[in-house]
């Protein structure tokens, strides 16, 4: 059906009616116009050289002699047989010679073009080492850089000139059964801002996070470029950027097109397709949350996923603090989506304590480019999501001087600029607390508001600290200490693991609560003593499997899960949907039959005296 005529039926029916609407047709257009799409290859449709080509099957020197000959590739390959061990072993090595980080994004990418099995056990093998080349920090360079390494597409690109044909965009991926999808307008990457099209990098690397971590098998998960054009002069002059050169479509049309997006992808993959909404402006992402929030199965993981984790990072500090929440007093520099964010659900969390809302509130402080959030200051709107936690005070920029009026007992830092927690900052809230908490939060690596080893020495080695982007270990007064990571790919993957493997309709806002308390509750009393408040990176993806099942409990207690019947052991029923990165085997399927049967019979001799039957 042509989406003209949606669009008609659209006008006649309310929101939720036609969103009804859609899902009562759903199989009847899908019968009707899949017939002419293409699909995805089957295992047993692929041979010859194709089968190299094919990074989902494609497993290099490890097709056994027998495989070769089986599938027509015996010749088109060395004549040695290794196993997935040396090939993992052979990568690290050439990946260690590599120069810089941008070569060895650069170098992974390429692996992922050619064996996916492998790339994603070197990935789960190394996971500290090369979880900040897919993700952040060098992610972002990628994505700085996206004109000058794109090599071949990766995902779909969707642009705002494709509007009213966003359903056939989405038939053209061959795999039908995606079941999530990371999808980004590319306006506000990590805390470089608006890079267009070349932002396409995080929904790539955040989906190889949900293989990586999650165990959710890569052919289920599609990155998507919702291409609106970009304001960013420097990125679109570039005779090698990749993406529309205009500037960002505003306002209804902008709206119209996500509207048509989010219906397309229902229509197309079906109502349990999870949609992950990363890094999208302020102005856009909480509007949009707050719009399809209840109709679909989506969340925006620069809220929600950052205020999981870094909630969760609160519940680490206050098990070294002996306190609880409502006995801190919170800082936000930033009063943006992530910050604004966490404040909720910290607020959420208080309540939950037995906090009244006023009380939990009053509790948490907020500063932004303009200075502290004050009623009646200078310049600066109050307005939105931080107007809530607008207090009665003094209207003061210098955040020195904050620090000393508010007198937190956790610094929090999503603000996007480097280095605003000087060593004036730093020495107040050591002055103010005996373990001052400071989270500097913001990514890149270059963004965060101050490194490990400035938190460390300006408050003696007291602060219970924790950043973005990673940091090394840092010894300081004979002590080394391990910072903590608080990074999103604790929780976004574990969400969206239990998500799909129960079915859910939505990503409900207690979900991210529930994460953030198991995520706290995996932290070993050991991780606490070295300082750190999250569990360490080799061991997240454990961690994700350990909350996916606690979150699995949650979904099926409370009628939100609907895969039938309900498996008794959730932790078993969530190990048993992870992808696994051993290789295939693609030779001849043969078995045995009773030799009786199987015997071959020769013609009987004349002297047995057989009546031979017609
Ligand atoms: P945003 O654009 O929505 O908000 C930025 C906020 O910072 C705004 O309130 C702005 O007024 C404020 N700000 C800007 N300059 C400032 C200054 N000089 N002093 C004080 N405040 C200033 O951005 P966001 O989505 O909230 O993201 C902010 C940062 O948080 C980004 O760097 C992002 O990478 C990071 N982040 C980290 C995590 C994580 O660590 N897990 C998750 C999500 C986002």
């Amino acid at each position: 059906m042509p989406f003209s005529s949606l669009r008609g039926i659209r006008s006649v029916l309310s929101y939720y009616q036609y969103l009804r609407y859609f899902q009562l047709q759903q199989r009847c257009l899908v019968t009707i116009t899949d017939e002419y799409r293409p699909t995805t290859k089957s295992r047993a449709s692929i041979k010859g050289v194709e089968l190299l080509r094919n990074p989902a099957f494609n497993k290099g020197m490890a097709f056994t002699l027998e495989e070769r000959q089986h599938m027509g590739i015996h010749g088109l390959l060395p004549p040695a047989v290794l196993t997935q061990d040396i090939q993992a072993l052979r990568f690290m090595i050439n990946f260690h010679r590599m120069n810089n980080d941008l070569d060895r994004y650069t170098e992974l990418m390429n692996l992922s073009d050619r064996n996916e099995k492998l790339f994603f056990r070197v990935i789960a093998d190394n996971i500290e080492e090369l979880i900040p080349i897919v993700y952040t920090p060098t992610v972002g360079l990628a994505c700085q850089k996206y004109g000058l390494v794109f090599k071949r597409p990766r995902g779909l690109f969707i642009t705002i000139h494709d509007k009213g044909h966003i359903y056939d965009i989405l038939c053209n991926w061959t795999e039908r059964h995606v079941k999530a999808i990371v999808v980004t307008d590319g306006e506000r990457i990590l805390g470089l801002g608006d890079l267009g099209a070349s932002g396409m990098g995080i929904p790539v690397g955040k989906l190889q996070l949900y293989t990586a971590i999650a165990g959710i098998p890569p052919q289920h998960c599609l990155p998507i470029m919702l291409d609106v054009g970009t304001n960013n002069e420097e990125i679109s002059s570039s005779p090698l950027y990749v993406g529309l050169r205009q500037n960002r479509v505003t306002g209804k049309e902008y709206d119209e097109f996500i509207d048509e997006f989010m219906a397309a992808v229902v229509q197309r993959f079906g109502w349990e397709c999870l949609i992950q909404f990363e890094d999208f402006a302020s102005h856009n992402a909480y509007r949009l949350l707050e719009r399809y929030q209840k109709a679909y199965c989506t969340f925006n993981d620069d809220i929600q996923g950052t205020a999981a984790v870094v909630l969760a990072g609160v519940f680490g500090a206050l098990r070294i603090t002996s306190t609880k929440l409502i006995d801190n007093t919170y800082l936000f520099v930033g009063a943006g989506q992530a910050a604004c964010g966490i404040a909720d659900l910290l607020t959420h969390a208080m309540v939950r304590e037995g906090a009244s809302i006023e009380e939990a509130r009053s509790k948490i402080w907020m500063y932004d480019v303009h200075g502290l959030i004050v009623e009646g200051r200078p310049q600066g709107d109050l307005e939105g999501h931080k107007a809530p936690y607008v207090k009665k005070g003094k209207a003061i920029k210098d955040l020195a001087a904050v620090v000393d009026f508010v007198k937190p007992s956790m610094l929090m830092g999503a603000s996007g600029v480097g280095r605003l927690f000087h060593e004036g900052v730093l020495k107040k809230m050591a002055q103010i607390n005996e373990r001052p908490v400071i989270f500097a939060l913001s990514n890149p690596t270059s963004r965060a508001e101050c490194t490990a080893e400035e938190a460390y020495r300006e408050t003696d080695g007291r602060c219970i600290f924790a950043s973005g982007s990673p940091f090394k270990p840092v010894v300081y007064n004979n002590k080394t200490f391990h910072p903590g990571q608080g990074n999103n790919a604790y929780i976004f993957p574990a969400v969206a693991l239990a998500t799909i493997a129960c079915s859910a309709r939505h990503v409900e806002e207690d979900m991210f609560l529930i994460a953030a308390q198991k995520l706290g509750s995996l932290v070993s009393e050991d991780d606490l003593s070295n300082g750190r408040v999250y569990p360490p990176i080799p061991k997240t993806h454990e961690v994700t499997v350990k909350i996916a099942a606690h979150l699995a409990e949650h979904l099926y207690a409370t009628k939100k899960a609907w895969n039938y019947p309900e498996p008794d052991d959730k932790e078993e029923f969530i190990r048993m949907q992870l992808y696994d990165t051993s290789y295939e085997y693609f030779g001849p399927k043969i078995w045995n039959w009773p030799e009786k049967h199987s015997a071959v019979r020769s013609v009987p001799s004349m002297d047995e005296n057989i009546v031979l039957q017609p």
